[in-house]
C-alpha cells in the first residue's frame, strides 16, 4: 500500500521563491540535496534522486532544458519534455521541491556572465559541441547560488562534465560536495539517456555497440594491454563494423583529470562518442588493470 505523503512535493519557477523556501528550510537544520537535470526524466535521473532522499533531509531537482548549452545545430528545439511524467516521478519518490524556471528566470535580457574552466572544456565533448562547457557551468553554478545545496548530484555516464564541474567548485572555493553515481543502463548494456528516444528501432539495436567496446576495451585492459593506441584501434575496428555507428571521438584519459594517457597504468577512463545518423550517444568506463 503506498502511503499518501502529509506534503506534497512544492513546484517553483521563481528564483526568489525557491531562495526562501530553501532558507527556511537551512534554518531548521536541514541538509539540503540539489540534482540538476533537463527533464524527461529516467531510472539514471531518479537513481540520483534516491541517493539524495537517503542522504540528505530536503531534496530539490531542477527541470530546466538549457539553451546556453546546446550549439546552434543542435536539438534544443527537439530535445525531449514530459513534465505531467516527470512530476509524477518525483512526486512518487517525496521529492521536497522542483524548480522549474523559464529560460529568462535563468538568462534574463542582458545576461552576460559566463563560467569557463579553460583547457578541460575544449577537449573530447568540448571539442564535438563548442561552448556546451560554457553552458554547463554557468548554469550549474547558478543554480549552486540560488539552491545553495550541501550535496549536488551527478552521473558517471557524463563523465567530463562531472569532473569539469568538481574543478569548478575547487576553482571557485564553493561549499558543496559533488556526488558522482554509476551509469544506470538498458537490459542490453545501453547507457539510459533521453536522447534514446530519437533512435529508430535498427539504431537502437545497433546502440549496444557504444558498450560494447567498452567491455571489449575493458577486458583488455584487465588481460595486461596498456597501451591506449592498441585499445583504441579495436574499438575503433568494432564500430566501424556496424554500418549504422559513426564513431566521434574515443577517449582514454585520466579519470581524475581527463588528460589523455600515452599509457595505462593502475587506472584509466574510457569514454566513447558514436553518432547514429543525427542522433549523438556518449558513454564510458573506469577501467582498472590488474598487473
Ligand atoms: P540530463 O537531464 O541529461 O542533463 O542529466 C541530468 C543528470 O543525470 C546528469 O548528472 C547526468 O549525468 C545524469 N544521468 C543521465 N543519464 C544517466 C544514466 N544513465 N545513469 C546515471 N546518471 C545519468
Amino acid at each position: 500500500m503506498r502511503i499518501k505523503k502529509e506534503n506534497s512535493v512544492e513546484v517553483i519557477a521563481k528564483i526568489s521563491a525557491v531562495k526562501a523556501a530553501i532558507e527556511k528550510q537551512k534554518s531548521s537544520g536541514k541538509s539540503i540535496g540539489f540534482v540538476p537535470t533537463m527533464g524527461f526524466l529516467h531510472e539514471g535521473h531518479l537513481s540520483l534522486v534516491r541517493e539524495s532522499l537517503r542522504r540528505t533531509g530536503y531534496t530539490v531537482v531542477s527541470i530546466f532544458v538549457n539553451p546556453t548549452q546546446f550549439g546552434p545545430k543542435e536539438d534544443l528545439q527537439e530535445y525531449p519534455r514530459n513534465l505531467e511524467k516527470d512530476m509524477a516521478f518525483l512526486e512518487e519518490l517525496g521529492v521536497d521541491l522542483v524548480f522549474i524556471p523559464d529560460t529568462l528566470e535563468m538568462y534574463p535580457e542582458g545576461f552576460k556572465t559566463y563560467v569557463e574552466v579553460t583547457d578541460l572544456q575544449d577537449n573530447f565533448e568540448g571539442r564535438s559541441r563548442p561552448g556546451h562547457f560554457r553552458g554547463v557551468c554557468t548554469v550549474v553554478l547558478k543554480f549552486f547560488e540560488i539552491i545553495n545545496p550541501d550535496v549536488a548530484y551527478f552521473g558517471q555516464k557524463d563523465a567530463q562534465q562531472s569532473v569539469i564541474i568538481k574543478k569548478m567548485v575547487g576553482d571557485l572555493n564553493l561549499d558543496v560536495e559533488i556526488q558522482v553515481l554509476p551509469t544506470v543502463r538498458e537490459k542490453d548494456g545501453l547507457a539510459l539517456s533521453s536522447r534514446n528516444v530519437y533512435l529508430t528501432k535498427d539504431q537502437r539495436k545497433a546502440a549496444s555497440i557504444l558498450v560494447n567496446c567498452l567491455r571489449k576495451a575493458k577486458n583488455m585492459v584487465e588481460a595486461g594491454e596498456k597501451d591506449p593506441y592498441v585499445i583504441t584501434k579495436e574499438m575503433t575496428r568494432m564500430i566501424g563494423r556496424q554500418t549504422l555507428a559513426d564513431l566521434d571521438y574515443i577517449a582514454i584519459v585520466d579519470v581524475g583529470n581527463f588528460e589523455p594517457l600515452d599509457k595505462i597504468k593502475k587506472e584509466a577512463l574510457i569514454a566513447v562518442a558514436v553518432y547514429f545518423g543525427k542522433v549523438r550517444l556518449i558513454d564510458n568506463m573506469i577501467v582498472q588493470s590488474k598487473e
